[in-house]
């Protein structure tokens, strides 16, 4: 498997990979009979089609969850990708600035061989096809669904893969980690509606895993419904005032916290 000594790969349920970044970021392969699916590319360090590519001798065909500076680093890759329509504006922008502070003040394990922090940019990528609500990508005995779930950004799909009961969130649901309803792209409103969806779906079919782009697969799937009633008592106001905590680049933020959950959000959300 050619992790080029940079990513950390779990196989967490039969063909059904778990790419991390730097501890930071994570990223999925599901291979089926006939194809596989390359969800999110981190910020693109090393090459995550070449470790896709390590792993399934079939075509791989890359998908955003939505298009955050911090899942776009391998769109380049591909001749074009697959993401929802309202992110198909967002694949040419310059997201390098993003990460720079990270590729200049990262003292983990070594860079790939090659990677030059100086150098570093994301190159952009093409948009090939729209992913969106009620799509099934079948890859060929195994299916995906998908699920359009804005919140985090107009562009935020999630995935529910049939076979392995897997359910992908993108930043939706981030088990153990703050809510980031502090992004500019966040509205706080629809956190709650795109949830209760998330809920539904994960109880109906049994879902054995709740996965995102930051936390490890988890199997508690009731920890979707814990927290869209705390999004949704939020956004009601049941929880004023949130603590003010200065959260880094994102400045100021409001922090609120119940239990083992927590949001970060603030005014710009709260449209
Ligand atoms: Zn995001």
């Amino acid at each position: 498997m050619d992790t080029q000594g940079w990513y950390d790969v779990i196989e967490f349920a039969p063909d059904t990979w778990q790419l991390g970044e730097a501890g930071r970021w994570n990223m999925f392969l599901l291979v089926g009979g006939e194809k596989a699916l390359s969800l999110d590319g981190g910020i693109g360090v090393g090459s995550v089609r070449r470790l896709c590519e390590s792993i399934t001798d079939l075509p791989v065909e890359h998908v955003l969850t939505h298009t955050h500076w911090d899942h776009v680093g391998a769109v380049h890759e591909w001749e074009s990708v697959g993401v929802h329509p309202n992110g198909e504006d967002k694949l040419a922008n310059d997201y390098t600035a993003g990460c720079r502070d990270f590729v200049q003040t990262w003292d983990g394990k070594p860079f790939p061989e090659g990677f030059d922090p100086d150098t570093f940019t994301i190159p952009p990528g093409k948009f090939g096809w729209a992913v969106q609500e009620g799509d099934v990508i079948d890859l060929g005995g195994r299916r995906i669904h998908v699920y359009d779930t804005p919140g985090h950004s107009p562009c935020s799909i999630s995935l529910y893969d049939e076979r392995e009961r897997v359910l992908i969130t993108g930043d939706l649901v981030k088990p153990g980690q703050p809510l980031f309803i502090q992004v500019p792209t966040a509205v706080l409103s629809q956190y709650g509606p795109s949830m209760r969806r998330l809920q539904r779906i994960a109880e109906d079919n049994d879902a054995r895993f709740v996965c995102s782009g930051h936390t490890d697969p988890c199997e508690d799937i009731s920890i979707i419904g814990r927290m869209a009633q705390f999004v949704e008592d939020v956004a009601a106001g049941a929880h004023e005032p949130p603590e003010k905590i200065e959260a880094g680049k994102w400045g100021v933020v409001d922090e609120y916290v119940s239990g083992d959950m927590k949001i970060w959000t603030n005014d710009n959300a709260r449209k």
